[in-house]
């Protein structure tokens, strides 16, 4: 079995008219969660099942909207990035499973750490998968329930759910519902809005805004919310729960105009920047924040310590961000097409670079040289996340610690091999700190992971 380590997005409408092309606009607004694949399955004017996918941009694999979809009432959709083992068409989703009377779709954000023994086991029971996607095992679960009779309902998913653990935002589409399911962790996030008389849910507000839709809540860890003719109904299907929204979400996933949980993804960032000023203050003649997910964390920091901030890094928005790209090649080779420094701005200046995170470190080495290249007379990284050490089981592409520069030498080592004049990390209770919380999954710098590991431990 693939282990599938994907940021992904999902987005799904219900009783709106065009809900495929509804789907089709959220999924564009959450394209910074994956760039590989993406689908949308919806239900047309038959009630037929319908599903349209490909590798490839919204824009590329629907470019004059979703065909024959305008009478839609209902679609859900998933923009995926799945690593170099697990990429192709069989592994993009949603997933439609086809029963006699109907069937259903899903579509999942996150990673399933059970999935290896969940897949033996249903496997030794005779199911047959179709793609290498841990997500495939949520809906071969549902199947194999509904085999033994009834129709897909709250106990129903309730019981596939307490069958996996792990991280997941998990829509499933039937003929007359949808059903927005969320981990007992709260790893991954999901919110729901209305859209005029129907519901739009989405893996970032930011999604809903954008469709016009009135943002109503995060569906809770453990929660199914049923959107139906019949309005919403909320069902807590896990005794345990718990707040373990993923901390890298907030640091650099999501996009900043989202809201997580009550707090504002930028809000967060700008006040990491501060608490990181606190505990680890600089003196220099400017602040410059790494595009994009830096920039708030910058202001934070310039903010804090009265140091102006510059733009003094232009991004090229027409070549993707470097950590999700695939390969190891394509992201040595995207830095300095991805960023011009402005030389004028630069030259003769002591800086402090504000960057979301250091995974590698060669991104921040190529970084800080074309910053000396273009006359900087210091340059003094400050990251507003803790050193990254461990591996994310739960959806996120940090797959080994030999890729991570931060579990095998200390501050100063990295500092060295990143080539600055100084390097500061927020404390892990700055960062908690920094978005007023008790709880997170800071797993990837603590190694204290919510679940258990499995065959990953
Ligand atoms: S291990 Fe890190 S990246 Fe993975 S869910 Fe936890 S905080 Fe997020």
């Amino acid at each position: 079995m693939q282990k599938i380590r994907e940021e992904c997005g999902v987005f799904g409408a219900f009783g709106v008219e065009g809900a495929a092309e509804i789907v089709r606009m959220g999924l564009a607004f959450l394209q910074h969660r994956g760039q590989e694949g993406c689908g949308i399955a919806y239900l047309d004017r038959d009630g037929n099942l319908c599903l349209k996918k490909k590798l490839g941009l919204v824009s590329g694999v629907f470019p004059r909207g979703v065909p024959d979809a305008g009478t839609s009432r209902s679609a859900i959709g998933h923009v995926r990035y799945g690593t170099s083992g697990g990429s192709g068409e069989d592994n993009v989703q949603p997933f439609v499973f086809r029963l006699k009377d109907g069937g259903f779709a899903t579509a999942h954000n996150g990673n399933i750490v059970n999935a290896d023994e969940l897949f033996k086991a249903l496997s030794v029971r005779g199911k047959l998968f179709h793609s290498s996607s841990d997500s495939e095992i949520l809906g071969a679960l549902l199947g194999e329930s509904l085999r033994r009779g009834g129709n897909v309902s709250e106990p129903l998913i309730a019981r596939a759910l307490n069958q996996v653990d792990g991280a997941f935002s998990f829509l499933v589409l039937t003929g007359d519902t949808l059903y927005a399911c969320r981990d007992k962790y709260g790893l991954r996030p999901l919110s729901y809005g209305r859209l005029g008389n129907g519901f739009v849910v989405g893996s970032e507000t930011c999604s809903l805004e954008a469709v016009g839709a009135h943002s109503v809540r995060d569906v809770r860890p453990g929660e199914i919310v049923r959107l139906s003719a019949d309005g919403i109904n909320h069902t807590l299907y896990a005794s345990v729960r718990q707040n373990a929204m993923c901390a890298m979400e907030y640091i650099y996933f999501a996009r900043p105009d989202s809201d997580i949980e009550g707090l504002n993804v930028h809000a967060f960032r700008k006040e990491s920047g501060k608490i990181l000023f606190r505990e680890s203050p600089c003196g220099a003649d400017m602040v410059i924040g790494v595009p994009d997910s830096g920039f708030s964390a910058a202001i934070g920091y310039s903010e804090a310590s009265g140091i102006p901030m510059e733009m003094a890094l232009v991004k090229n928005a027409y070549v993707a961000r470097t950590f999700i790209q695939p390969t190891q090649e394509m992201r040595l080779n995207g830095v300095r097409m991805k960023l011009s420094p402005v030389r004028s701005l630069i030259c003769g200046k002591r800086l402090v670079v504000v960057d979301d995170s250091i995974v590698r470190g060669t991104t921040s080495r190529q970084l800080i040289r074309m910053l000396r290249d273009a006359g900087a007379r210091e340059v003094h990284m400050r990251i507003p996340s803790p050193p990254l050490r461990n591996p994310c089981y739960y959806g996120v592409d940090i797959s080994s610690r030999e890729e991570l520069i931060s579990a095998s030498l200390d501050v100063e080592g990295v500092c060295r091999f990143i080539g600055a004049d100084s390097l500061a990390f927020i404390s892990p209770e700055g960062l908690m700190e920094a978005g007023k919380r008790t709880r997170m999954c800071m797993a990837c710098f603590s190694g204290n992971y919510p679940t258990d590991l499995y065959s990953h431990g």
